[in-house]
């Protein structure tokens, strides 16, 4: 693919899981490998994928800048891709992993899909609306709610946000 003439070369490799053991780790580093593509995109890292019955079917980056749309994160990208794959809106039996913690337009939209399963890397104390910031998934009159798991691949996910708005900071 080619880079935009602006893009910040990327220093991190993508992961190669073993295919053998699909765990919780094996599908966040496939949303880590689609961060990677949002950053050789010159796109904020993070990225996200829909899994179903062991199934990939939505997998998203972070798009924001260069479809000048503040609405294409990479969860709102991978959800529409999933319900579209299965024609249905209703994700109840679909995990999504993303890379950073939703902010809150995505934990709506999670829960506006139903989704059964939720997994994020990264907390964001700022704008991450599954328990970071505030909490939508805790909303007591909602009807639905997803269930959370935190912290797989931190480390990694986190170093990658990290060193690029760190570059960032440094090129302007
Ligand atoms: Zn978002």
């Amino acid at each position: 693919m080619t880079q935009p003439a602006s893009a910040l070369p990327c220093p991190f490799e993508k992961r190669f899981p073993s295919q053998l053991v699909r765990d919780d780790g094996f599908f966040m580093s496939l949303a880590y490998n689609q961060a990677i593509d949002a950053w050789r995109q010159d796109e904020v890292p993070i990225g996200a994928v829909v899994v179903r019955e062991g199934e990939i079917i939505g997998a998203a980056h972070n798009l924001r800048d260069s479809s000048r749309d503040p609405t294409a994160h990479a969860e709102i990208l991978a959800i529409t891709q999933a319900a579209h794959a299965i024609g249905d809106w209703r994700l109840n039996e679909a995990t999504l992993y993303v890379t950073k913690e939703p902010c809150p337009m995505c934990s709506g939209a999670m829960l506006m899909a139903r989704l059964g399963r939720v997994v994020f890397a990264v907390s964001d104390p700022k704008m991450g609306c599954l328990g970071g910031a505030t909490d939508l998934n805790t909303l007591p009159r909602v009807n639905h709610r997803c269930e959370i798991t935190r912290g797989v691949l931190e480390r990694e996910c986190l170093e990658l946000i990290q060193a690029y708005f760190k570059l960032k900071r440094t090129e302007e």
